[in-house]
C-alpha cells in the first residue's frame, strides 16, 4: 500500500504521490515549531534527484518558523550528523530514503549530537505536524539561510584521527568501492586516498540514478565481486545511498555478508581497547563470541539505530552498531558510518597482514535465518507469550523482552516480534548450522500459527 510512513526514523514516502512539497514544508514547520524561533539546524540531502525540491520545501517551513538553516549540500548521513554536532546546531534534517528504491525519498530529523530524534521527541514532532498549529513568524523574524561546504573534509579528518593512516598506506591496498551513485561518492575517495589506497570507484557519479537496486545485499553486488577479482583488489566495499551502511567483498570476490562488517570491526576495535559493545537484538551472535574472547560485555538494544545509540551512551560503550552493515564509533560520530567502517577494516588488514577471507574464517560462523508471516496486530502479544512459555524450561534459556521476545540458548538464539508498520511478525533464528536455525525458527512459527489459527 502506498502511504506516507511517519515513524521514529522519520518520514518516508513516494515522491510526487505521498511525499509532496506540501508534506515536506509542513514537517519543516513542525520541526521549527518544536525547536522554537532563533534556533539553528543543518539541512542536507543524499543524491536523489528529488532532494533539492524537498530540501527547499523543508527549509521554507523551518525558516517560516524563525529557525536558521545551514545548508550542507549533498553529504552522507554520518557527515550530516557530525556537522550538526560540530557546528553546535540545535538539530538537523536530512533528505534521504537510505537504501529504499528510487521512487522513495524521506525526511530524517537529528538531535544536536547527531543521532535521530529519540522516540518521545519523534512522537511530539508527529503530533505537532498532525495538529498543524505552526508557530509562523512575522516578516521581521523569519529564519536565515547559509551554506557550509566543510562536511567531507571534517568527516574524513575525524575518521583518520581514529586510525593510523601511515600504517594503512604501508599496506599498499587496492580497494574497489561501489557508491551506488549516492552520497558516498564525494567523501569516500578523499578518505581512501588519504589512507594511501589505490581506489577503483564504481557508480561514482552523485546523480542519484542507482545503477542497481540500492540495498547493499548479495543479489545487488555481483559487479562489485567481479571488479575485485579483475582488479586483484584486497577488498570490495559497498555503500547504501546515504553511506551509513557498509558491506564487504573479500579478495576472492566473495560477498561475505552484511553481518560480518560489524563483527570484523568489533574484532579490530577489541585488539586495541577493551570496553562494552552495544548492538541490536537481531544482530548475529558472532559479536558475542568476539566479545567473550576479549572478556567484554555486549549490550543488546531494541531494533533501531536510535536505540543502539541510547544504549551506547547509557552503558558507556566504546563501540556499537547493527548487523545490517552499520558501524558506530562514538569518537567520530554516534551514528552508523561507512567511512569509519572502511578505515577500520583497512587497518585490520594492515595490522594482521592477512587477507580478508582469512580474517572472516577466524570468526565462528553461524546461519542467520529471517522469515516473516502475516499476523493480526491483536495476536502478536499472544504469540510472544506462548513462545516464552514453550521455552521457559529449556536448559540455559535466557529471555530479553525489550523488543518482542529474544530467547538466547547456549550456542543459538531465536526472536519473534511484530512489525511496527505492517500486520506481520518476524522470526529470526541463528544457529551453528542451517538445519538447526530452520528447526528453531520452525518451532516458533508453529507456535505462532497455533495462536493465529485459534484466533
Ligand atoms: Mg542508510
Amino acid at each position: 500500500m502506498d502511504r506516507l510512513m511517519v515513524s521514529v526514523s522519520g518520514v518516508r514516502g513516494t515522491v510526487g504521490k505521498t511525499l509532496t512539497p506540501r508534506v515536506a514544508m509542513e514537517f519543516g514547520c513542525a520541526f521549527g515549531t518544536m525547536l522554537g524561533a532563533g534556533r539553528t539546524v543543518t539541512i542536507s540531502r543524499d543524491t536523489r534527484p528529488s532532494g533539492a525540491m524537498l530540501r527547499s520545501a523543508v527549509a521554507a517551513g523551518l525558516t517560516a518558523c524563525g529557525v536558521n538553516v545551514v545548508d550542507l549540500g549533498v553529504v552522507t548521513t554520518p557527515g550530516a550528523a557530525l556537522m550538526t554536532r560540530t557546528l553546535g546546531c540545535d538539530g538537523g534534517v536530512i533528505l534521504t530514503a537510505s537504501h529504499n528504491p528510487s521512487p522513495y525519498n524521506g525526511i530524517k530529523f537529528l538531535q544536536p549530537s547527531g543521532p535521530a530524534l529519540p522516540a518521545d521527541q519523534a512522537e511530539r514532532l508527529k503530533e505537532i505536524w498532525r495538529q498543524g498549529n505552526f508557530a509562523l513568524q512575522d516578516s521581521l523574524h523569519t529564519g536565515s539561510e547559509s551554506h557550509n561546504a566543510d562536511t567531507h573534509e571534517t568527516h574524513v579528518t575525524a575518521v583518520c584521527e581514529t586510525v593510523d593512516p601511515a600504517a594503512i598506506a604501508a599496506g599498499g591496498f587496492t580497494a574497489v568501492l561501489d557508491s551506488i551513485n549516492g552520497a558516498g561518492c564525494a567523501a569516500s575517495p578523499i578518505l581512501l586516498k588519504r589512507l594511501g589506497c589505490k581506489l577503483v570507484h564504481l557508480n561514482a557519479e552523485p546523480t542519484g540514478r542507482f545503477a542497481h537496486e540500492p540495498e547493499p545485499i548479495e543479489p545487488n553486488l555481483g559487479a562489485l565481486g567481479q571488479a575485485v577479482l579483475r582488479e586483484k583488489a584486497n577488498v570490495g566495499f559497498a555503500q547504501d545511498p546515504d553511506a551509513d551502511r557498509l558491506v564487504l567483498v573479500d579478495e576472492q570476490g566473495r560477498f561475505i555478508g552484511e553481518e560480518y562488517t560489524l563483527a570484523l570491526a568489533a574484532a579490530f576495535v577489541l585488539r586495541h581497547r577493551k570496553g562494552k559493545l552495544a548492538v541490536n537484538l537481531s544482530t548475529s551472535r558472532m559479536i558475542d563470541d568476539i566479545a567473550a574472547a576479549a572478556g567484554v560485555e555486549v549490550v543488546r538494544a531494541p531494533t533501531g539505530e536510535a536505540n543502539v545509540v541510547e544504549a551506547m551512551q547509557r552503558e558507556g560503550c566504546i563501540f556499537g552498531g547493527e548487523g545490517n552493515g552499520g558501524v558506530i564509533d562514538p569518537r567520530v560520530v554516534s551514528v552508523r558510518d561507512s567511512l569509519t567502517g572502511m578505515a577500520m577494516i583497512l587497518q585490520y588488514l594492515a595490522e594482521t597482514g592477512k587477507p580478508l577471507s582469512e580474517l572472516v574464517a577466524a570468526i565462528p560462523a553461524y546461519h542467520l535465518l529471517k522469515l516473516k508471516f502475516p499476523c493480526p496486530a491483536d495476536a502478536a502479544a499472544k504469540v510472544v507469550e506462548k513462545t516464552r512459555a514453550a521455552f521457559a524450561n529449556r536448559p540455559g534459556a535466557t529471555f530479553n523482552n525489550a523488543d518482542g521476545l529474544r530467547i538466547n540458548l547456549s550456542d543459538r538464539w531465536v526472536s519473534v516480534r511484530a512489525s511496527n508498520t505492517e500486520p506481520i511478525m518476524r522470526i529470526f533464528a541463528e544457529a551453528p548450522s542451517r538445519a538447526d536455525a530452520e528447526a528453531l525458527a520452525g518451532e516458533v512459527q508453529a507456535l505462532a500459527q497455533s495462536v493465529i489459527g485459534a484466533g
